[in-house]
């Protein structure tokens, strides 16, 4: 069988649904034996590479550079899986959309009373004036809720991807709280 290319990105989040994944323990060498990581995190890749199977994207989008990946990284995976509750809905990230745009949320958090955002312009991407969830910037195979979505029902996925099945979450990994 062909070792299945497996890309995780992390846009706006926190890095709890990674963190996640490594919380599959001893599944991890399994998944070694099958899967080649080849962008990540976790790997040391600065270009997101062609032919990639699967990606696990977690977080929300939120800033320019998020809006320059994920057209790439849609048409270059075959599979996209919205990763974690921020991917999904916004969720956490989301929370700062009532408050105003990004000149208004940095005026609020660092300048309104009296400091500076801590890094010179052009550094860090901008802001975007809305987060919203990775399906309404490019279209998305598969959903994986949960904040973070638990190490179990993140290997059902991969399992089924794997198996080349289409993943179906039932009894445990569709229980939440
Ligand atoms: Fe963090 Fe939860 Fe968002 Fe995952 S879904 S990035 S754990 S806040």
């Amino acid at each position: 069988m062909a070792r299945l290319r497996l890309a995780t990105a992390w846009l706006g989040g926190c890095s709890g649904c990674h963190m996640s994944f490594l919380d599959m323990d001893e599944f991890l060498i399994d998944l070694a034996g099958t899967v080649d990581v080849v962008f990540s995190p976790f790997v040391d890749v600065k270009e997101y590479p062609e032919g990639v199977d699967v990606a696990l994207v977690e977080g929300a989008v939120c800033n320019e550079d998020h809006l320059r990946l994920l057209p790439l990284l849609r048409a270059r995976t075959r599979t996209v899986v919205s990763f974690g509750d921020c991917a999904v809905t916004g969720n956490v990230t989301a929370l700062r959309n009532p408050f105003g745009g990004a000149e208004s949320i940095l005026d609020q958090v660092y300048l309104g009373s009296g400091g500076r955002v801590p890094c010179e312009p052009g550094i860090v991407p901008a802001l975007l004036d809305k987060v919203v969830p990775v399906h309404a910037v490019i279209p998305v195979e598969l959903y994986l809720p949960g904040c973070p979505p638990s190490a179990p029902r993140i290997r059902a996925v991969l399992e089924a991807l794997i198996e080349g099945r289409t993943p179906r979450l039932e009894g445990e990994d569709i229980r939440f709280g």
